[in-house]
């Protein structure tokens, strides 16, 4: 007979944070990715996997401290290095998931970043030897738009975030438990990085829906892990940024030079202040409706 055995908090190290019965984060130091665990009575279910390697190598290790079943899935919430390059230390025989697009956007990096592997392998002896035998593992099944995953007894709602930060971006319900992985559109305490394709409409219209579920918990691609607050705190921030960008408009300046004058003091003590000149010019083109 198997006789479950559940490790206690300081056995699965200060990064573990548990959330629920049976749902825990590995909480990314640094706003590095997060990674939630929830286990099933037919196994694991990983929702990203881990920054770097070493974090793969060390969820790895509390999973077995958890639970002696296997990892059976793994949800990809974007398909960017800092939630994916761990792909190999779970799959086989994880199954990796994710929305449409995620392959092709890791095949791109692949191929645009010759040597990353061996960069990342030389930024410490830890590193090097949690990248021993790495491989690029890309997702085995891409779903479009809305999925439902069950296994055992949870049920794993994925949905679609169009725009909001990758090119295949998908945050996961869990309905029962009220636990919503809300993916990295929206960060804590940090100013988010805004590619060309990223609005901030669609960044506000994920945040209204992901409200709209009432989750008790929610737990970001990056930053701590809280409650649906993190959405009214990214409100309030496009909400001022998009009116002292507009004023500046209004006043018919040009980007460049709103770029210059726009200042957000309230959010100083916000993580990432380099990526504002982004966030600027995202709020311009939603200004002008483009
Ligand atoms: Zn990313």
């Amino acid at each position: 007979m198997l006789i479950a055995r559940v490790a206690s908090a300081q056995e699965l190290g200060p990064q573990i944070q548990k959330i629920a019965e049976g749902i825990y984060v590995y909480v990314g130091k640094d706003f590095n990715s997060n990674c939630g665990i929830v286990v099933t009575q037919e196994g694991v279910v990983l929702i990203d996997s881990g920054h770097n390697p070493t974090d793969s190598q060390a969820i790895a290790a509390a999973v077995k401290k958890l639970t002696p079943l296997p990892i059976r899935y793994l949800i990809d919430t974007e398909p960017h290095p800092d939630h994916t390059t761990g792909h190999f230390v779970f799959a086989p025989p994880a199954i990796i998931i994710a929305h449409q697009g995620a392959t092709q956007s890791m095949l791109d990096r692949e191929r645009d970043a010759p040597g990353r592997i061996e960069k990342l392998a030389g930024t410490s002896p830890e590193m090097r030897a949690a990248l021993q035998g790495y491989r690029f593992v890309a997702p085995q099944i891409e779903y479009r738009d809305k999925m439902t995953l069950n296994v055992g007894e949870r049920s794993f709602q994925l949905f679609y975030q169009k725009n909001v930060h990758s090119e295949a971006d998908s945050a996961v319900w869990l309905a029962k438990e009220r636990v919503l992985f809300s993916a990295s559109g929206i960060v804590v305490n940090q100013i988010n990085i805004l590619r060309p394709f990223v609005t901030i409409p669609d960044i506000l219209a994920a945040a209204k829906m992901m409200k709209a579920l009432k989750p008790e918990h929610v737990i970001p691609g990056h930053g701590i892990p809280g409650t649906a607050k993190i959405f009214d705190d990214t409100e309030k921030y496009y909400a001022l940024l998009l009116e002292r960008v507009g004023k500046l408009i209004k006043e018919g300046k040009s980007l460049e030079a709103i770029k210059k004058e726009v200042k957000m003091p309230e959010y100083d003590k916000w993580a990432s202040q380099e990526r504002m000149p982004s966030n600027i010019e995202a709020a311009y083109k939603a200004v002008k409706g483009n």
